[in-house]
């Protein structure tokens, strides 16, 4: 019987030998990019591959992939990152050199041409941390001996990477220890409480690789929120009355507090959670053990990154320390002074609020009677039922009317907008399908009369949301009243809806003029109108989008704009779904 001539490997029982000289490189490797080098080299001196991929999955990460190659393409690298199941066991693969591939590694292999690959995992506890795959262009066989080596070479590179890894973790751990230090040190120089409690909002924002931090001041039976991190400049620093909000949980309970699904907490931030925000972790600052000063609020805004148990210890520690700086009697009095020219100031200030409010809603309500009388007066006389006017007269009376139709809706707006920022939004559940449809209904005939085509892709169902339909509807109106004025004659008006991981995503889009890039960030503020078109024949305030957007953050949900000029406009609105 004729055995296949095994092609181009080394003699036999050349393997181990030479794996001897490799191993002290793979030992002694103190990064990965040297360490996979290393392993390379040592795989190619052993197996005399044709090609070579390396996977590792990091532990206890943000799902950080490692992939390394000698002679395979990145395609292939990619794609056996993404199967976990290859590396899990040791394992020779033939793949059919012509026949159709029976498996997706098959395939894989047959695009880079190899003919029999074999995987070496690393092998660590239990977690698969990733492996070795040689390839070769050929079937060919491989000795007990060189098997060995392969598997040798991969158990070395797991402990390798063990080392490198502690070392990375003593490492940061020093660091830490360092800043610590360096924050008692500054912290004991520091001499006010608002020098404090800035420096600490900014160090646990640093430490702790937060996106965001804010500080939370006990003053009476309020949460005042100071020291933003990173915050935009205009965000508004809302007060917590007792019970409200996250920052009264933490004090109330001297617990810290870490949520790494944040935007679905019940006690969420809307604005916090519109500007992205994903993880959360909370720290009170307990002075005198059970008397909570106030709590460090951090978060982080990149999708996928989270608090650890680490995180939350250091800013433990970083409060504790925070509590004995103010423990100390000279900055307790100042800071018992403080609160109450704090509380005394903030009174003053909801005083003011409450004055605010109650100055535009009797404005309003005092503008509205006058103005309607005045319009309708307006339309009475440019009926003609009074008498016929002359020329100049009836064009004069129609600049009358729409004027005070337009001051009509300025009242409007400012008093919805006072009222989506003031009062409490029902909750009722809602099918947006339904709501959906029927606006597109009601809007058919007014395209028709502007020559616009109005389409909507709807599915037949979608999760219902927990919402207020008046308003939700008074949303879609301003979107819509948009669409209509910034899109000419010809244009089309598109509402769709779809379902993405348990979120409504509403978009309301148009083929009008567009915004220019440099308005877009700015459409959501109040009176804000994209310049230019002085003359502005449209209309309008410039309050819609304000109330659109106050109205998308009560109900916990999302805004986003893409626009193009010339081409048109969308809206996206992402609402999450009734759970
Ligand atoms: P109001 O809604 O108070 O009557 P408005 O429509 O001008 O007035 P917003 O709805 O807040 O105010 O919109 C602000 C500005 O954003 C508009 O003036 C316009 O310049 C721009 N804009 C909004 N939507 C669109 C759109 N779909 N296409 C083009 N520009 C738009
Ligand atoms: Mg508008």
């Amino acid at each position: 019987m004729v055995q296949p001539m095994p092609t181009h490997l080394p003699e036999s029982g050349q393997a181990l030998p030479q794996l001897a000289e490799a191993a002290h490189t793979i030992l002694s490797a103190t990064r990965l990019p040297d360490l996979w080098t290393a392993v390379i080299n040592a795989i190619r001196t052993t197996l005399k591959p044709d090609a070579v991929a390396i996977c590792y999955y990091a532990p206890d990460s943000l799902g950080q992939i490692d992939v390394y190659g000698y002679n395979i393409s990145d395609r292939f690298l990619k794609r056996a990152a993404s199967q976990p199941a290859l590396w899990r066991k040791n394992q020779i693969i033939t793949a059919p050199k012509e026949e159709e591939p029976a498996n997706p590694t098959h395939y894989m292999l047959q695009q880079e041409s190899l003919a029999r690959a074999t995987v070496f995992p690393f092998v660590a506890q239990d977690t698969l941390q990733g492996g070795i795959l040689a390839g070769w262009q050929t079937a060919v066989s491989l000795t007990p001996d060189q098997l060995e080596a392969g598997r040798l070479v991969a158990q070395m590179a797991a402990a390798t990477i063990q080392n490198i890894n502690l070392f990375a973790a003593q490492a940061r751990a020093l660091q830490r220890e360092q800043q610590l230090n360096e924050f008692s040190r500054t912290l004991n120089e520091l001499q006010d409480l608002p020098s404090i409690l800035s420096y600490v909002a900014e160090i646990a924002t640093q430490l702790t690789d937060a996106n965001r931090g804010k500080m939370g001041l006990i003053v009476g039976e309020q949460v005042m929120m100071f020291y933003p991190v990173n915050f935009p400049a205009d965000a508004i620093l809302r007060p917590l009355s007792r019970g409200q909000g996250l920052p009264w949980t933490l004090a109330e309970s001297g617990q810290s507090l870490i949520l790494n699904d944040y935007a679905n907490h019940h006690q969420a931030d809307p604005e916090i959670v519109a500007a992205g925000a994903s993880a959360f972790l909370g720290v009170p600052i307990l002075v005198w053990d059970d008397q909570c000063l106030g709590t460090i609020n951090l978060f982080k805004t990149t999708p996928g990154h989270r608090f650890n148990q680490r995180d939350l210890e250091l800013v433990e520690s970083l409060a504790r320390q925070t509590a004995v700086a103010i423990k100390n009697s000279r900055l307790y009095a100042e800071y018992e002074q403080r609160t109450s020219s704090l509380a005394s100031a903030l009174m003053r200030q909801e005083e003011m609020d409450r004055l605010k409010n109650l100055f535009v809603q009797n404005i309003s309500h005092e503008l509205r009677t006058p103005l309607g009388i005045i319009y309708g007066h307006a339309e009475l006389l440019s009926s003609g039922a009074l008498g016929e006017l002359a020329h100049g007269q009836k064009d004069s009376i129609e600049i009358i009317a729409r004027r005070a139709k337009m001051l009509t809706n300025l009242v409007n707006d400012l008093n919805a907008l006072l009222a989506a920022e003031t009062q409490e939004f029902r909750r009722e559940l809602i099918d947006p399908v339904t709501l959906l449809s029927k606006l597109v209904d009601d809007y058919r005939l007014q395209a028709a009369e502007y020559e616009l085509n109005i389409t909507a892709d709807l599915p037949e169902e979608a999760p219902f949301v927990h919402g207020d339909l008046t308003n939700l509807r008074r949303m879609f109106d301003n979107l819509m009243s948009n669409a209509f004025k910034f899109t000419p004659s010809g244009g089309t008006i598109t509402l769709r809806l779809k379902t993405v991981d348990k979120n409504l995503h509403i978009e309301v889009s148009d083929t009008g003029i567009g915004i220019p890039a440099e308005h877009l960030h700015r459409i959501f503020e109040r009176f804000y109108q994209v310049a230019g078109d002085l003359a502005r024949p449209q209309g309008g305030t410039g309050l819609g989008l304000a109330l659109v957007r106050e109205i998308v953050n009560a109900h916990h949900g999302q805004i986003t704009v893409e626009s193009q000029q010339g081409a048109g406009t969308t809206f996206h609105i992402r609402l999450p779904a009734a759970g």
